[in-house]
C-alpha cells in the first residue's frame, strides 16, 4: 500500500519542473492519478529537491487548518505550481488552470523519520 510520505511525494513533488506549459496542471494531475474517479479541485506541486521540502518539517511550527499541531511553514519561499480546476471542468475531462509562483509552502509532517504527509496551504 502506497505510505502517507509516498502519496505526498506523487501529488505535491515535481523537482524537475516547472515546464513552462499552460497544460502544466492538465498533463500533471491526470499522469500524477488525481483525476481518477473524480477531478481533485485544487492541487500545489512543488519545484524544489526532495530534501529541502523534508527539511521544512524541522522550520517553523505552527497549525494546521485543521488544528492539528504538526504543521510546519518553510523559511524561503518555494517554487510551486499551483492547480486549480476551472468552471467549465467536467469529469473526466478534468481540466486545470496552471499558475507558477514563489510561496512559502507549509506541510503536515509524521511519522519517524518525520516526513511531509500533506501540503496544508502556500503563503
Ligand atoms: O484546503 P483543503 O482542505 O481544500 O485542501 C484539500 C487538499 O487539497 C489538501 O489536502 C492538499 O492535498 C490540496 N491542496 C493543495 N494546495 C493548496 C490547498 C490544498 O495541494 N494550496
Amino acid at each position: 500500500k502506497e505510505s502517507r510520505a509516498m502519496k505526498f511525494q506523487r501529488q505535491h513533488m515535481d523537482p524537475g519542473g516547472p515546464s513552462n506549459n499552460s497544460n502544466y496542471c492538465n498533463q500533471m494531475m491526470r499522469r500524477r492519478n488525481m483525476t481518477k474517479g473524480w477531478c481533485k479541485r485544487v492541487n500545489t506541486f512543488v519545484h524544489e529537491p526532495l530534501v529541502d521540502v523534508q527539511a521544512v518539517c524541522f522550520q517553523g511550527n505552527i497549525t494546521c487548518k485543521n488544528g492539528q499541531p504538526n504543521c510546519h511553514k518553510s523559511n524561503s519561499s518555494m517554487n510551486i505550481t499551483d492547480c486549480h480546476e476551472t468552471s467549465g471542468s467536467k469529469y473526466p475531462n478534468c481540466d486545470y488552470q496552471t499558475s507558477h509562483k514563489e510561496r512559502h509552502i507549509i506541510v503536515a509532517c509524521e511519522g519517524n523519520p518525520y516526513v511531509p504527509v500533506h501540503f496544508d496551504a502556500s503563503v
